[in-house]
């Protein structure tokens, strides 16, 4: 199904996902919490950890994989260091309350460190970084997916890692905005792909490895051939996305799974001993007071003098700027928040196959039908 993409009003797409989630059986918290951060992402430019996830949260609901309104559980540590259950929570919920005790933790001794496990999809990593920023704190997170084959190392054709994000985010003063860095390790996130298959942007050239070792742009070679009414499924295909920066990406890569996977407990994406292992993300993160190093007003200034600096340098293209981590999202935010969000034809009827399936109510998915076209 080919076509343009419609702008959509943020509402309308809102109360069509908070109503697939609450009729699948999440309390209204809940749901309106998912809806909110997978149209958040949409509006940040983050097509691939938006509301195209709806289908694929609602099957893991229905089977089990994803457990509604989840409170996750402190199951070790010091009270700085600490371990966290997710317990296959919606990662919108858990990632959330994991964040606020590192940010609780780290607001009392300067510095914490959260270890999170068995966390449902996660999302967009830099929502949990923006968190932490907004209560004044240094924040790094590392993400890995358990079960999540999709990524070649560096070298490699056979799978052995996940798209792994890395994410590190720096408080901004007053009504400065926050430093948010947020990347997935390989070239794009899986979502991309997902996106570009579906008549999206398509991908860089370099973004994937074909089944016969050949670096090509084409996401047919993560998902194979995908029948008419099926899901694409990224497990199916014959090759792999790329890790960025070629060896280097692959080595970051490498270290998310370690730190992610394997330091929290979560587990790593795959193992030689498990033919496939249930999906969950791990996420790592380290919360710095700056308060407890130099000091707030220290740090904020010299931060604020380097980020003028950096982008005083002169522009490659003319009429171009130098951008600082963060920009492009909000830059992003401000366009869509006014324009509408663009939805491809077939994200729009997966969303509304979706919700007639969980039975959302009739006016719900005609208010939404009539706002994308
Ligand atoms: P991206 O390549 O669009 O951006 C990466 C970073 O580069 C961002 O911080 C962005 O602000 C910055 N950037 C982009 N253009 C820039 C420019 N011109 N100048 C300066 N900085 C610039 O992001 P991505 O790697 O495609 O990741 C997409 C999303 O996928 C992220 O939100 C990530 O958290 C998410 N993700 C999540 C999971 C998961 O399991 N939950 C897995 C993989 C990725």
């Amino acid at each position: 199904m080919n076509g343009p993409a419609i702008l959509v009003g943020q509402g309308p797409l809102a109360a069509l996902v908070a109503g697939v989630f609450a009729a699948l059986g999440c309390s209204a918290a809940e749901a309106g919490r998912i809806a909110s951060r997978l149209v958040g992402a949409n509006l940040r430019g983050h097509d691939s950890h938006g509301v195209v996830r709806v289908p694929r949260y609602a099957r893991m609901l229905r089977d089990g994989l994803l457990v509604p309104d989840v409170t996750v559980e402190v199951t070790g540590g010091n009270g700085v260091v600490l371990l966290i259950d997710g317990r296959y929570g919606f990662g919108q919920s858990v990632g959330e309350q994991a964040v606020d005790i590192g940010i609780e933790a780290a607001s009392r001794h300067g510095v914490a460190v959260t270890a999170l496990r068995n966390s449902g999809h996660l999302g967009r990593i830099g929502d949990w970084a923006e968190r932490a920023a907004a209560a004044g704190l240094v924040s790094i997170h590392m993400v890995n997916v358990r079960g999540s084959l999709l990524v070649a190392p560096f070298g490699g054709i056979d799978r052995r890692m996940s798209t792994s994000p890395f994410c590190a985010g720096v408080p901004g003063s007053g009504d400065e905005e926050p430093i948010i860095l947020d990347m997935a390790t390989s070239v794009v996130a899986e979502g991309k792909a997902l996106v570009a298959l579906k008549g999206g942007k398509p991908l860089p050239d370099d973004a994937m490895v074909s089944g016969a070792g050949e670096v090509s742009g084409d996401p047919g070679h993560l998902y194979g051939p995908v029948a008419e009414g099926d899901y694409p499924d990224p497990s199916r295909g014959p090759g792999a996305l790329r890790t960025f920066g070629e060896h280097k990406g692959s080595g970051l890569n490498f270290l998310m799974e370690v730190m992610a996977g394997a330091l929290t407990g979560s587990g790593c994406a795959g193992a030689l001993d498990e033919p496939r292992r249930r999906s969950c993300n791990g996420m790592f993160s380290l919360y710095l007071s700056p308060e407890a190093l130099v000091g707030t007003d220290p740090f904020l200034a010299e931060v604020r003098s380097y980020v003028a600096f950096l982008k005083s340098s002169r522009p490659v293209k003319p009429g171009g700027e130098v951008l600082i981590p963060g920009e492009p999202e909000r830059r992003m935010l401000a366009r869509r928040s006014n324009d509408g969000l663009p939805l491809p034809p077939e994200v729009r009827a997966d969303l509304a196959a979706t919700a007639r399936d969980a039975g959302v109510d009739r006016e719900t998915i005609e208010a939404f039908v009539q706002a994308a076209g």
